[in-house]
């Protein structure tokens, strides 16, 4: 089978060519495009990370593809509805460790609640003074999780060995693990209304795409924060800015941000043609990152030495299994 794969570094490609001998496989370190999609135009199979634009365009100039394989979690870079269409089978992998996105969570709370980026800044200055930097317990405060599925249940997990009280929203609720880890249910406005930190772990779906608009960060804690690992997407940034401002918010931590596929193209973007909602994001992020009460990390959650080599095993397993007329790991 001919398969192309994107977004690749050379650990991702000798570790996907050691597991699929008999493959010919190409890897490419950029993401697919519309603009780039000849080279894959002869492939029955590709691999891609979350910032391959798999749009309906995308997909017209690949006539032979018949199987998608993503090396992540999330799917909302694929046009699923295409992908139907055109009897193309999408496999995703569903799950390579909830601990690794969690521990982030914690990496992103902690540095905000210690102060941990602030006290970096200064000591690479040589400045040793602690004004300023007084922080706050995690213990007995209220963590407020958003999306109890498996990210979410380690945040809960790791949360309750900090000794911290945990109020959960999720349209499903676990009433068992609830019990069993000694948090509760609650509904969403109390969620926000009562949490000192409120952490998301929801997945992008239409219905969840600003899903932390305005109003629902009006309502958060005066003065609480706000973790997001999840997608960018899920928050608005033009209502992240203002609760930041306002004080609503007294800070945030950001492992994505809606737009982050553009940052490292922000110049460009900047100055030369290019849509007016990418440069809005562009100058939305460049606020958000510029200030010294938001902590970010360029979608690292995943980046653990672990959790890469899981990604590529199931991935080197999915794509094997579709060779061999199997489907594992389909969300389509
Ligand atoms: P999951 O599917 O196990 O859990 C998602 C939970 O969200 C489910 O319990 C679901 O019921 C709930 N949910 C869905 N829509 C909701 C809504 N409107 N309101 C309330 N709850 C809702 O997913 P997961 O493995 O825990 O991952 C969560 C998200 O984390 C993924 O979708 C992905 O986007 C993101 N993620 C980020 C990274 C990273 O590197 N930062 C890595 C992996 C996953």
């Amino acid at each position: 089978m001919n398969i192309a794969c994107f977004e690749t570094t050379p650990t991702d490609s000798d570790r996907l060519a050691a597991a699929l001998p008999g493959h010919e496989l190409r890897f490419f370190p950029e993401p697919l495009t519309e603009q780039n999609a000849d080279l894959a135009k002869d492939c029955e199979a590709i691999s891609v990370f979350i910032y391959s634009e798999l749009t309906e365009k995308t997909l017209s100039k690949l006539p032979g593809l018949r199987s998608i394989a993503t090396r992540s979690t999330g799917f909302d870079h694929i046009d699923l509805d295409e992908c139907l269409q055109r009897d193309i089978s999408v496999m995703n992998v569903p799950s390579y460790g909830e601990n690794t996105v969690a521990e982030h969570t914690f990496a992103l709370i902690l540095a905000l609640s210690r102060n941990v980026h602030k006290s970096y800044a200064r000591g690479q200055k040589g400045d040793y003074s602690i004004d300023g930097l007084m922080g706050f317990d995690l213990a007995g405060r209220t963590l407020g999780v958003i999306g109890t599925g498996r990210i979410g249940m380690h945040v809960i997990r790791i949360a309750k060995g900090f000794g911290m009280h945990v109020l959960a929203y999720d349209t499903r609720r676990d009433v068992f693990l609830s019990e069993i880890l000694h948090f509760r249910y609650a509904e969403l406005d109390e969620v926000l209304e009562s949490s000192d930190i409120v952490t998301l772990h929801i997945p992008l779906l239409e219905s969840t795409r600003h899903f932390m608009d305005h109003d629902k960060i009006s309502r958060m804690k005066r003065g609480s924060l706000l973790i997001n690992t999840s997608r960018g997407g899920i928050i608005d940034n033009p209502a992240l800015i203002e609760g930041l401002d306002r004080g609503v918010l007294a800070g945030a931590g950001l492992d994505v941000v809606e737009g982050e596929e553009h940052i490292r193209e922000e110049n460009q973007c900047l100055h030369k043609n290019c849509s007016a909602r990418k440069a809005e994001h562009a100058a939305e992020n460049r606020d958000l990152l510029s200030r010294d009460n938001v902590v970010f990390t360029p979608h690292i959650g995943f980046y653990s030495q672990e959790a890469l080599l899981r990604i590529l095993d199931t991935t080197a397993e999915n794509l094997r299994a579709f060779a061999d007329g199997k489907s594992i790991n389909t969300v389509r």
